[in-house]
């Protein structure tokens, strides 16, 4: 499900009733907008608003096309981090900490991505993504050049899914094995254990009741944290051979989250704490999780415009991803990279925008890693 308006647009006119409404206070002005506005329902809730630092080059593809970005480390070099985002009609792909695109790669309809660093891959380290690809029904792999970070297709053959229409995926690293979680439309889970030369296993299934899409897994903790797009989170045990049954994070009615629950990723402060972000679709906020115990609720925030005709709102978001890595003097802290469903100003095609995490942590006062200081 898509919001038929810009909530980042709306809230701006709420704001400037607000202040215009001034002296009135808060607590009458929100009533009153809502008569104001013809809004006979809820009030998109007051979230604080991060602004981006960077958007990317609109995808070369028009209408819902841009989906899930995965961002990969320079392993020498962290000012040469990329963000692979996958183009739904087209392939996947990459861009630079400017938001340049550097490589496409036209290989099919790919929904997700998600990728791993110094995985133990043909007698060699290397740097593996892995997207759903909808042309193929199948997992399609990649390769990062630890140098270059040239992004090489590797196959498409190895993983063919029994799943009629691969939606999301994400990966599991523990120890020297390398899993996917991959999704279906229709509820169904897949683990599979990625191997190199057609090697690859599927571990286990399980399912969900309703359409599922977003996922992270929690490498630290081995726990999968799993998106049911219009009920809530669900969380167990990656480990396929526990294979646990699932705990409920949050259902969509007792939360902030407004459906579709979408991306989701993790945020380290360290080996022991971080945070779980959740894209709330359908008002434009993301939730923060704690990662400890049942995962209580922080607080929520949106993406707002830059300002002076700069870089645009964000709404709608599918797919993100955070890396507590120090990046950049831009990104000291590491950064959340999300889709935007509207590219405006101007208004172009879909886009990813770039988020310096200390806008984050200082809104909603949370932790930040050690890395960059
Ligand atoms: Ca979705
Ligand atoms: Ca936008
Ligand atoms: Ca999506
Ligand atoms: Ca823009």
């Amino acid at each position: 499900m898509k919001s038929m308006v810009d909530p980042l647009l709306w809230e701006s006119h709420f704001e400037a009733c607000k202040r215009f409404i001034g002296a009135v206070g808060h607590i009458i002005a929100l009533p009153l907008l809502t008569i104001v506005l013809g809004q006979s329902t809820s009030v998109l809730a007051d979230y604080s608003v991060v602004i981006p630092s960077v958007e990317t080059t609109s995808v070369s593809s028009t209408e819902d096309a841009a989906d899930d970005p995965a961002i990969w480390i320079h392993p020498s070099n962290p000012e040469l981090s990329l963000i692979l985002g996958t183009n739904k009609q087209k392939g996947l792909e990459v861009y630079n900490l400017e938001g340049a695109r550097v490589q496409s790669l036209d290989i099919g309809n790919l929904n997700n991505v998600d990728l791993r660093q110094r995985i133990q891959w043909d007698g060699r380290v290397m740097d593996i993504a892995v997207a759903t690809n909808r042309s193929t029904n199948s997992l399609s792999l990649f390769s990062i050049d630890r140098e270059s970070g040239e992004v090489e297709h590797l196959t498409d053959e190895s993983i063919v899914l029994d799943l009629p229409t691969p939606y999301g995926v994400c990966l599991f690293k523990s120890g020297s094995s390398l899993f996917a979680f991959v999704n279906d439309k229709n509820g169904t889970f897949e683990q599979w254990e990625l191997k190199p030369d057609g090697a690859s296993r599927k571990a286990r299934s399980f399912s969900v009741d309703s359409q599922p899409e977003g996922c992270v897994a929690d490498d630290e903790t081995e726990t999968l944290y799993y998106g049911e797009e219009e009920f809530g989170v669900w969380k167990r045990n990656a480990d396929p051979k526990l294979n646990s049954e699932a705990t409920l994070v949050v259902s969509l009615s007792e939360s902030a989250l407004v459906a579709d629950v979408e991306g989701m990723a993790i945020y380290r402060t360290d080996e022991a704490d971080g945070y779980l972000v959740v894209s709330s679709q359908g008002d434009s906020s993301f939730a923060v999780f704690e990662l400890d115990g049942a995962n209580p609720y922080i607080g929520s925030f949106r993406i707002g415009d830059s300002g002076e005709g700069g870089i645009d709102s964000v709404s709608g978001t599918d797919g993100i991803d955070i890396t507590n890595a120090s990046l950049s003097t831009e990104f000291p802290h590491g950064m959340l990279v999300v889709q935007d469903d509207e590219n405006s100003m101007p208004q172009e095609n879909q886009n990813f925008k770039l988020i310096d995490w200390r806008r984050v942590s200082d809104q909603l006062m949370l932790g930040k890693s050690a890395v960059g200081d």
